[in-house]
């Protein structure tokens, strides 16, 4: 039962520890799978701004490349800047994302300009678009770093291209300047949290703006990040890290554009990004808990009540053995006589036929004495009845103890009547047995006043036989009457005799 109690608890452990793995590997799972969902979003968000803003500024680039086309071909007279006035003003109506756009001479002068008065601009000859086209021959479109419009004051970024003269020398900048304005709006209506962020980068890593706008953020340089390395290889990216901007630690999608120099960057904060899967988490631990508590429960009482059984079944067992032991005390009780200890009636007539079946079957000798103590009426007169019972008692033991081999059995036969079953043995073997008996009954010297030998003396009957085919019964009846006449001469001769049914001797002369 100890096992079965052993056996539960483990059982209960391992329920308890396969539900608590189980819980662990589920949260671990799901966390991973929410990260891995959250940066599909992420990219495909980033690859949505990207195609948006590749879109605006492949727009730009066709009216960059109208204009210096015709620029090219009809040269800068007056009278065409006039017309290319109009032109110019209804582009950039229709392009309604241009704040403004610009046709500068090789020093940098407004030729032209799509609203406002053109005297009012300053020179762009020191404006990085500028310096970047007079010095490259390219006519590539160029994306500028963000700045502050001088005269709008607003934030803008350019888009602009180099103009050629007939000997394809610098002739100045065609550019278009965007409002980031605009773009933060588009950006701002969609929903990335408290926490997300969207940028557009020029691919050397410099920030044109980001969403929430600082105007401290404008032009910062991350091109020293380990994400904008891996950018060098692939197309995208993701990471997790903390902002630089403002300690945060975001969920990074970054995109680049394959064919103009922009990255696109959205972020999700990642705590609030992961709080549906922490809600998902806590719920499921919460119950996984409750589970486990209610296994823990029902195991508990499982025990007790295991233990409670194996300790009935303990009692049980102990009651039964109890009963096992008084069944063979009672056992002994009634085979055996009170007084001497030695094997009652009952017992003496069950074992005598159950050793003549005995040795019947083995074809062996069987020898039954029968001993009484002699004038033991008159000891009773002179010492009284209890001092009786105490010599009958220490005749018995005597007899006991010269009983020699585990199967002799010494009875009361009744009174002061005592008879030995001696199985496989012949008379011989008897006689020196009771001779024994009657030698060590001398010794004991149990005094005797009324008799004429001054002691206890016994007179005993020897009979052996080797049983015949006869039942059991009737060989024990001629046996135990054989005895019984050897007794009766050993008393009629003198008693303190041994008289047997083949041979007579005394061991008193
Ligand atoms: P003998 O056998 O030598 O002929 O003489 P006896 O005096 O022994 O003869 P008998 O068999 O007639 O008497 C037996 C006596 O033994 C009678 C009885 O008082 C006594 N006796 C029998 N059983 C017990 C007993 O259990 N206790 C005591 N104290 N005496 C017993
Ligand atoms: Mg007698
Ligand atoms: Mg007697």
């Amino acid at each position: 039962m100890k096992r079965g109690t052993q056996l539960t608890s483990i059982l209960l452990v391992f329920i308890c520890l396969s539900l608590a793995l189980l819980t662990a590997w589920q949260i671990w799972f799901s966390h991973e799978r929410a990260l891995h969902e959250l940066n599909v979003a992420n990219l495909n968000l980033a690859q949505a701004l990207d195609n948006y803003s590749e879109g605006v500024i492949r727009q730009s680039e066709l009216v960059l490349v109208d204009l210096a086309e015709r620029l090219e071909q009809e040269g800068k007279g007056r009278a065409h800047l006039e017309r290319l006035q109009k032109v110019v003003r209804e582009q950039s109506r229709v392009l309604k994302l241009a704040s403004t756009i610009i046709i500068y001479d090789a020093k940098g002068d407004r030729l032209l300009v799509s609203r406002g008065d053109i005297n009012a601009r300053p020179n762009a000859s020191d404006r990085a678009f500028f310096i970047h086209h007079r010095d490259n021959p390219s006519t590539e479109i160029f994306i500028g770093p963000t700045i502050k419009s001088r005269l709008a004051h607003e934030w803008v970024f350019t888009v602009s291209r180099r103009l050629n003269d007939a000997d394809g020398k610098f002739s100045g900048v065609v550019a278009i300047t965007l409002s980031v304005e605009h773009f933060l709006h588009l950006f701002g209506s969609l929903d990335l949290g408290k926490q997300g962020t969207m940028s557009l980068s020029s691919s050397d890593g410099t920030l044109l703006f980001r969403q929430p706008f600082r105007e401290q953020d404008v032009g910062l340089d991350w091109s020293n990040s380990t994400i904008f390395q891996t950018l060098r290889q692939h197309n995208q990216a993701t990471t997790v890290q903390i902002s630089r901007i403002d300690g945060i630690e975001r969920m990074y999608a970054l995109r680049r554009n394959s064919k103009l120099p922009l990255i696109t960057v959205v972020a999700l904060g990642r705590d609030e990004a992961l709080t549906a899967w922490r809600r998902d988490a806590r719920l499921f631990t919460t119950v996984i808990l409750i589970l486990l508590f209610a296994v823990g429960l029902i195991g508990q009482r499982l025990l007790v009540d295991v233990r409670r059984r194996s300790r009935a079944e303990r009692q049980l067992l102990s009651a039964r053995e109890e009963l096992l032991d008084a069944n063979a005390r009672l056992e002994i009780l009634a085979s055996q006589d009170a007084l001497t200890g030695l094997a009652n009636r009952r017992s003496f007539d069950q074992t005598l036929e159950a050793e003549i079946r005995r040795a019947q079957r083995q074809g062996s000798d069987l020898t039954l004495m029968l001993l009484d103590i002699d004038l033991f009426k008159h000891y009773n007169d002179h010492y009284g009845h209890l001092a009786g019972d105490a010599c009958l008692r220490s005749v018995a033991n005597l007899l006991k103890r010269c009983m020699r081999r585990p199967g002799d059995l010494a009875a009361r036969y009744g009174g002061e009547e005592l008879a030995v079953i001696l199985p496989n043995t012949s008379d011989e073997g008897a006689e020196s047995i009771a001779l024994a008996f009657m030698a060590s009954l001398k010794q004991s010297d149990l005094p005797h006043e009324n008799s004429p030998f001054q002691r206890i003396t016994v007179s005993i009957g020897l009979a052996s036989l080797q049983p015949d085919t006869q039942d059991s019964a009737t060989i024990a009846e001629r046996l135990i009457e054989a005895a019984d006449q050897a007794l009766y001469r050993a008393k009629a001769n003198g008693r303190n005799r041994l008289e047997s049914t083949v041979r007579q001797s005394s061991a008193d002369r």
